[in-house]
């Protein structure tokens, strides 16, 4: 076995129906008392009930959020925070609205207390990212990991169909990449297969009956191990697409995500048998077939498969704009299982394009 080095990410974990009550002794826990508390409109209900526990140490509220944190925005909200004087920020909502809660920790260095509610798996993780002039920037700082997470899943119980299913691929894109990802070794193995499991497991009954508590409580934690996957490896090329699409194009960050999936993964298995076998093994399907795997789940999950579908930044993402995708995305991939080149990834995107079902034969042909 070749040897490997595990960082554990020190962040608390509290997990179950009813979990937000416990926000404001979490705060107290954490010895703050000027919080900034960040949410965006849908999370408004749920922001007034940490608002009353936090009382007078919610010093800010702050409801502006966008994907991909702009950088002015999260200009504005920094100042506000200095302004008020903040010592920790509270954010509750998906990705987006723990992205501009990262994007303050980063500048002011004060604790993060998460409350997800999608399936993006970014409070499990170091990475934060910032948006500016078309191109989205990312790094890593512990300072953004956030210390504690309250996962509840009755807050998912109220998220549209049409965000659930895509979200939950945003997770399983952790997971599926973890796999290969720079940084991957046996211990990340274990926890990315286990978060196939359980989104594989859960996510067809959370579409087909939204309301049902324990199905939504396995997908959230198939999503928190999604992140702590993703949070202990690093991005890869199919996470490189789809920031490099979300930069560019402004298009919904988890939509990329389940479209461009299956296709990234048909194009690194031939490279990567042992770790499909895993992956077989944990979708229940025949080795080879996991990228038609996961195209079906999509398909079943009725989440976007083509990315002629797909539209941002004021029009319809068109087969002519692949191209840059491809030469910006190749040019931020240091490494992969495969060697990649900015034609190979035209295809790839191409695919996605079109919304081909993957098959193995076709994976194979496209390995040489
Ligand atoms: P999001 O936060 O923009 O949420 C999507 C939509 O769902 C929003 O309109 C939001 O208001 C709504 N919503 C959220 N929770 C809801 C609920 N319970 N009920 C009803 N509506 C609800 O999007 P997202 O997909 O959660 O996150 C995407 C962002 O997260 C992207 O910017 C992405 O880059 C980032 N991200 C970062 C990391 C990381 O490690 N840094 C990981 C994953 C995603």
């Amino acid at each position: 076995m070749e040897p490997f080095v595990f960082t554990q990410l020190a962040s608390r974990m509290v997990f179950g129906a009813g979990a937000i009550r416990q926000v404001g002794d979490e705060c107290a826990g954490l010895g703050v008392s000027r919080v900034m508390l960040v949410h965006d409109g849908a999370a408004t209900p749920p922001a007034e009930d940490i608002a009353a526990q936090l009382g007078s140490a919610m010093v800010l509220r702050w409801h502006e959020v966008a994907q991909h944190v702009p950088v002015t925005l999260a200009d504005r909200a920094r100042d506000a925070a200095t302004a008020a004087g903040i010592d920790a920020v509270v954010c509750i909502g998906g990705g987006s609205s723990t992205g501009l809660a990262k994007a303050i920790a980063l500048s002011h260095r004060v604790p993060i207390v998460a409350v997800p509610t999608t399936y993006a798996g970014s409070e499990q993780t170091t990475i934060y990212g910032l948006t500016g002039g078309r191109h989205k920037q990312t790094g890593k700082d512990p300072a953004v990991l956030p210390r504690v997470v309250v996962y509840d899943p009755e807050l998912t119980v109220g998220l549209p169909p049409q965000i659930t299913g895509p979200s939950a691929f945003n997770a399983l894109a952790h997971s599926v990449e973890a796999l290969w990802a720079p940084g991957c070794n046996p211990v990340t193995t274990a926890i990315a297969l286990e978060g196939v499991r359980a989104i594989h497991g859960s996510l067809p009954t959370v579409m087909a009956h939204p309301a049902d508590v324990d199905a939504r409580g396995r997908l959230l934690v198939g999503a928190a191990l999604s992140g702590m996957a993703l949070g202990a490896t690093s991005a890869g090329l199919h996470h490189k697409i789809c920031h490099v699409l979300g930069g560019m194009f402004d298009l919904v960050h988890a939509d990329a995500h389940s479209v461009v999936l299956p296709h990234v993964l048909a194009f690194n298995a031939p490279a990567l048998p042992t770790e499909m076998a895993g992956l077989a093994a944990a979708l229940d399907v025949p080795v080879g077939d996991e990228a038609a795997a996961l195209w079906d789940l999509a398909v079943a999950s009725h989440v976007p498969t083509r990315l002629a579908d797909l539209a941002g930044a004021g029009r319809p993402l068109q087969r002519d704009d692949l191209r840059a995708v491809a030469e910006a995305a190749a040019a931020e991939v240091t490494t992969n299982p495969r060697p990649v080149d900015s034609a190979e990834l035209l295809g790839v995107l191409e695919r996605a394009f079109d919304g081909q079902r993957p098959t193995a034969s076709a994976a194979a042909r496209s390995a040489g």
